[in-house]
This record gives C-alpha cells, structure tokens and sequence, in this order.
C-alpha cells in the first residue's frame, strides 16, 4: 500500500524504534507513548484493520497477538493490555491493522 506509514516502516523505508521483527511482523515503540512500555505489534502484510481481516488472514492476526505475548516475556513485563483500535469511532487512526502493547506507570488507552 503506498502512502501507508506502517507499510513503509515494515519496509525500513522509514525508520523507527524497532524492538524484534521477523519475516510475517514486525514491534516497535510507538512514537507517542501512553505509557511507559508502548509497543506495536504490526503484520508486514497490509491489512486494513481488524474489520477487514479475510479468512486467510485471521493467522497473521494469531501471530500478532503470539508475538504481542512474547516480546512481553521477553522483557519480563508481567501485566499489560492489549489493544486493537478498529474504525475511526474505535480511535483507530492508522489503517494498517496493529496492536499496542501497553504496561508501566499511569497507562492510558491509546
Ligand atoms: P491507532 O490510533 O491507529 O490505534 O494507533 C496508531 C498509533 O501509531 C498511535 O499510538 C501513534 O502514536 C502511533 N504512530 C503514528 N505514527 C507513527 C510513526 O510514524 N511511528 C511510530 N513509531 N508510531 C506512530
Ligand atoms: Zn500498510
């Protein structure tokens, strides 16, 4: 998709704070944070949101979650939230589906 931020990032056409990637996903620290471990979890595939995911596709979005789990394993992070923004009305502002990982401090819902 082009003009997609998170597609470009995915890419390392535009840099960020990336925390793990491998071939299907890839985390990074969200460039506004909400509180004090903020990640992202983001399929290298474009998709949409989480009202769009296909048949096939619903894997990915196991994997993301998977990957969202052990990135907090790996840092020792013990409680968290998960959350997908789907549709403008659901704060979803980036159309490119994505999961924030949020733990530590005063957390607010991204
Ligand atoms: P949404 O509101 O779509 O669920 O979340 C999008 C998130 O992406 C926001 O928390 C926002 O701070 C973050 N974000 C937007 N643009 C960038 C960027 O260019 N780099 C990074 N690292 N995060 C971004
Ligand atoms: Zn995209």
């Amino acid at each position: 998709m082009e003009n997609c931020i998170f597609c470009k990032i995915s890419k390392h056409e535009v840099s960020s704070d990336i925390v793990v990637e491998d071939a299907e996903t890839i985390v990074f620290n969200d460039i506004h944070p909400k509180a004090e471990t903020h990640l992202l979890i983001v399929p290298k595939k474009h998709i949409h949101s989480v009202s769009a995911v296909t048949a096939e596709d619903w894997p990915i979005v196991m994997n993301v979650v998977k990957k969202a789990a052990e990135v907090a394993k790996d840092k020792n992070i013990l409680g968290y939230k998960l959350v997908f923004n789907v549709g403008r009305d659901g704060g979803q502002m980036i159309d490119h589906l994505h999961l924030h990982l949020l733990a530590g401090g005063k957390v607010e819902l991204p």
